[in-house]
């Protein structure tokens, strides 16, 4: 048989997204979705679409879109650049910023898609890991590495490091490139977003898929200085100029209009993984602390507690790499109610 595939489709090792199954409704806590639905103004957004426009391409640079972030992140619209989930906009951050055969340096464990981007785009990787559960900036700074990426707070722990020591990572490093992913800002966790205009070396990288509820929409940005979101654009242009399409950015719009809504909406998340980690430690059931909306807990044998959890219609995520472990989405209240039931009974 004549083989179609380059060599590297053949070999490469892609990312393993959460399941989104369709054989029944589950109580789902497996991808860090946000249990809420969007804020009310979104859906008159989609109700008024109209059909006639979308014949013409949408703005390849979501202008509308980025003046929004900008206002809310108190930054001037050319530090923002707008992509397709945040997945696309971190993707398009190795070729931007890094050449072949470069380093890249992240913590170990870490959000699992960094790796994946560095082998697609041929950057090699320094795995810096993490001490009792935490990030080791010392370590991180003294990796032998071009840049850094560094997930706060991180996945799957949780566990977030303060903007303090942040700053002071920045400060040691200006020759340095430091991207931050934030997509778990919004539930409590310090930003570093206003660090982006003393700090050319910074790129803040944030999504609407998680804080927002829109991960059906995929909309996610980057905030630093004009320079690097310059690269970023020069990356999109060798790719895809539309990446963000005109609903998805009218959405966008509506979100960042509604941010009380939301920040109510992310409180009651906040507050229900305060109650299950307290539930947790009363069950003494170790987890990492976390300052997300998921907490990555210690069951003991993680694949079978899954199975079992989904059989009973719960679904969680488990990864192989952490036999021991279990990241589990905080929910609704009556989510997470069931949830605690089912637990119990399999631990
Ligand atoms: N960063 C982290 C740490 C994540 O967990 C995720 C979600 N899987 C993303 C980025 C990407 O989110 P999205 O592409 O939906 O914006």
């Amino acid at each position: 048989m004549i083989e179609f595939l380059s060599k590297f489709a053949l070999s490469c090792t892609p990312y393993v997204a959460g399941e989104q199954p369709r054989d029944k409704r589950y109580v789902k806590l497996n991808t860090n979705e946000n249990p809420y639905p969007p804020a009310p103004k979104v859906g008159e957004v989609l109700r008024g679409v109209n059909a006639e426009e979308l014949r013409k391409y949408p703005d390849p640079e979501s202008s509308k879109l980025k003046e929004a972030i900008a206002k809310v992140k108190g930054v001037t619209p050319d530090c923002v650049y707008v992509g397709n989930g945040s997945d696309e906009v971190l993707a398009l951050c190795y070729p931007a910023f890094f050449d072949r055969g470069e380093r890249v340096a992240f913590l170990s464990p870490s959000y699992s898609f960094y790796p994946v981007f560095a082998e697609f785009f041929g950057v090699e990787t320094v795995k810096v890991p993490l001490q009792n559960g935490f990030a080791d900036l010392d370590a991180l700074r003294q990796a032998d590495a071009k840049g850094i990426i560094l997930c706060n707070p991180n996945a799957p722990t949780g566990t977030a490091v303060k903007k303090a020591d942040i700053k002071k990572l920045l400060e040691a490093l200006p020759e340095r490139l430091v991207i931050v992913d934030q997509a778990y800002v919004d539930f409590c966790s310090e930003s570093v977003v206003e660090y982006v205009k003393e700090f050319p070396n910074l790129l803040v990288v944030e999504t609407f898929s998680k804080g927002y509820g829109l991960a059906g929409m995929r909309l996610g940005y980057a905030v630093g200085n004009p320079h690097l979101i310059d690269g970023l654009k020069r990356m999109r242009d060798s790719f895809n100029s539309y990446p963000v399409d005109r609903v998805a950015e009218a959405t966008g719009v509506a979100a960042l209009e509604s941010l009380d809504y939301y920040r109510a909406k992310n409180g009651e998340v906040v507050a229900e993984r305060e109650k299950f980690s307290r539930w947790l430690e009363e069950k003494k059931i170790a987890f990492s602390p976390s300052s997300s909306n998921f907490v990555f807990v210690n069951v003991g044998e993680g694949e079978r507690v899954y199975r079992t959890l989904k059989e009973n219609g719960v679904l969680v995520r488990y990864f192989s790499a952490h036999p021991n472990h279990l990241r589990i989405t905080v929910g609704t209240p009556e989510e997470m109610e069931i949830l605690k039931r089912e637990l119990e009974k399999c631990l």
